[in-house]
């Protein structure tokens, strides 16, 4: 059916910084994930600078069909407006979705209002809400625990599974719901500091080593794990579990096709 599907699904990191401090920081980059799947193109949590991140790497908004949030928090949505503008060129091309779970429309919404009309539409976020957007499919199953609604994302391509553990205190409903070929974690915490409701690196090697992916990708630094120098924290913890496991770095291009075969 689809015969001019460019080869290479892949997810470009527009940043890796968590929370505020770093975000504030820019420390590192806050600009999101990017996805091009079969020559669909989403983007997930527009955090600030993400025009400035996906310009300069040639990503052209114009061409995303749909942006997604996980939640309101202004790491995760701060360029949307500027990106509902550059994906619609000004209003000059209406196209294109947003998912958000409700309160990011709520009282204070996320959205300018004359930028709604540029839309295609705009979808709420529900716990075990499935969505399509083109040929892929992507569900939000379990509510996170987190200050804000916030959902993570497993998404399913014709060749591939993979999943999207947002902003979340840890808890079991993160392994029932996440299993995936590859998975991508907010990791902010070094060590666990609650009752901040953060991942820290010791979730990490629970999640993974009870879900077993091919691959998994941190990435959301706060300013302890970048102390910690997450590459070689994600080096002893590929060893320790047999799971490839990948610092994300700023402007880092992650091809699904080295998954493998599903
Ligand atoms: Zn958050």
């Amino acid at each position: 059916m689809d015969d001019e599907r460019p080869s290479g699904d892949t997810i470009t990191f527009l940043g890796t910084a968590g929370a505020r401090i770093m975000v504030a920081n820019q420390i590192l980059a806050s600009g999101g994930m990017w996805l091009n799947i079969g020559g669909t193109e989403i983007l997930i949590d527009p955090g600030p600078g993400c025009i400035v991140q996906s310009t300069k790497r040639k990503l052209r908004a114009e061409k995303l069909s749909a942006i997604i949030l996980s939640h309101r928090h202004l790491d995760h949505s701060a360029d949307l407006n500027i990106m509902v503008e550059a994906m619609t060129q000004g209003g000059f091309r209406p196209h294109g979705q947003l998912f958000v779970p409700a309160d990011a429309l709520g009282t204070e919404p996320v959205i300018f209002s004359y930028l709604k009309g540029y839309l295609e539409g705009i979808t709420i976020l529900n716990e075990g809400g499935t969505y399509s957007i083109d040929n892929i499919s992507f569900s939000t199953p379990i509510r996170h625990i987190h200050a804000a609604e916030t959902y993570g994302m497993l998404f399913k391509t014709a060749n591939h599974t993979f999943s999207y553990i947002a902003d979340s205190l840890y808890f079991d409903g993160l392994l029932r719901n996440y299993s995936a070929e590859l998975l991508i974690l907010n990791i902010v915490f070094a060590e666990p500091r609650p009752p901040v409701d953060h991942l820290s690196f010791p979730d990490a090697e629970h999640i993974i080593t009870e879900l077993r992916p091919k691959a998994a990708i941190l990435t959301h630094f706060g300013t302890s794990m970048w102390r910690a120098k997450p590459w070689e924290m994600a080096e002893g913890l590929s060893e320790k579990t047999g799971v490839k496991v990948i610092a994300a770095r700023d402007g880092m291009k992650f091809d699904l096709s080295t998954l493998g075969n599903a």
